[in-house]
């Protein structure tokens, strides 16, 4: 294990400026969105009522109790964020922040302890720093995805909270989510499967909302569609959001349109883009039920927004036995869903001025 010990923060700097001449050796530009194993890893445990010191390791591997609640009743969440290369260097990550509020959220809907935002923010950036090889290079196109994780461990039966708990961050360079680079067009199949109930647990990122999905993906797949398009579980007739990525629509009249739903994700990337919308882009902004059938004639264009996602162009959606397109043909990228887009990783990038102050830098 030794070869694998993380760097003591005071020669951390060092290491990574050696490894700024040794970037990974990876075709950035090629990677899709997958796990690929860094080097470094933060784990923190939480026993007896607090957390103990936590620490960057080596191990990509979890040992874990055959009877930890995360692995029978989903007691566990997680979150997903970007580390991105600037053209001056900088490594940025965008509204850290919120992701640290939104996964507490998670913890104390499902019983774990609250992770600390300067637990939170110290695990973030020390990984992103001991993994600075492995950080995209500007213009590559891919990113440094992070994801920060909560599981209850430890020995039980019943249904019950864990007694112990492990909250992890781990970090894997990737490219865009839907295959093709740069703004794919993609299309969406609505299911018959409900992906969250009214007062269930659609709004936080916890796993048990997720394996339910992997057959309504699948089934859209079949149909030619990337993803399944999720309406309101007790009517069927309101958009809630896709798979992965909350909706946005664009309306007649300069106005975006987004779905309100209490069984949705409530997106980062989605809040910043409606923001982008009113202030950038002078349009109305508009938070609303959205009835599919009797709505979507009146869309001019509709993406699908998130962290992994970005803002991909939604050109046609699945529905009642038919394909039917929302922007001219299906396949291509509407002007209003390319500017916010340009926008939005513009200022993810440092190419923008970031006039909202959204994006932390990790000092390197
Ligand atoms: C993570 C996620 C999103 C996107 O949220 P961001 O904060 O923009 O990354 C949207 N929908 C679901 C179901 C998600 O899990």
């Amino acid at each position: 294990m030794l070869d694998n010990m993380p760097p003591k923060s005071s020669e951390t700097r060092k290491l990574n400026l050696d490894a700024n001449v040794t970037k990974k050796d990876l075709k950035w530009a090629e990677l899709g969105f997958q796990y690929h194993k860094t080097d470094y890893r933060f784990s923190a445990v939480h026993e007896n009522g607090h957390w103990k010191d936590g620490a960057l390791i080596g191990d990509e591997i979890i040992e874990i109790h055959e009877g930890a609640p995360s692995l029978h009743y989903a007691q566990q969440c997680f979150e997903g964020l970007k580390a991105q290369t600037a053209k001056d260097g900088r490594v940025v990550l965008f509204r850290p922040d919120l992701n640290s509020e939104r996964m507490n959220q998670a913890a104390t809907r499902l019983l774990m302890p609250e992770v600390p935002n300067e637990m939170f923010s110290q695990a973030i950036e020390e990984t992103v720093r001991a993994n600075y090889a492995w950080i995209p290079p500007y213009g590559s196109g891919a990113s440094l995805y992070i994801r920060p994780m909560l599981i209850g461990e430890g020995e039980n039966l019943g249904l019950n909270p864990a007694q112990r708990f492990q909250f992890r961050v781990f970090v894997s360079p990737v490219g865009p989510y839907y295959k093709e680079a740069g703004l794919a067009v993609i299309s969406l199949a609505v299911s018959n499967m409900d992906r969250a109930a009214p007062n269930g647990t659609g709004s936080y990122k916890v796993g048990a909302n997720y394996a339910g999905g992997l057959l309504a993906t699948r089934k859209a797949q079949e149909l030619g569609a990337n993803e399944a398009l999720y309406l309101d579980s007790a009517e069927g007739r309101y958009i809630d959001e896709a798979g992965s990525a909350n909706i946005i629509i664009a309306m007649k009249g300069a106005k975006v349109i987004t779905p309100l739903s209490d069984a949705i994700l409530p997106s980062i990337t989605r809040r910043s883009l409606m923001e982008i919308a009113a202030r950038q882009l002078n349009m109305k902004i508009e938070e609303r039920p959205i009835e599919l059938r009797a709505e979507y004639t009146n869309f001019i264009e509709m993406g699908a927004c998130g962290t992994a996602a970005v803002l991909s162009p939604v050109g046609r959606i699945w529905f009642d036995d038919s394909w039917h397109a929302v922007f001219e043909d299906g396949q291509t990228v509407g002007p209003i869903m390319q500017e916010m887009y340009d926008i939005l990783v513009g200022i993810q990038k440092g190419d923008l001025a970031d006039h909202y102050g959204w994006l932390h830098e990790v000092s390197i």
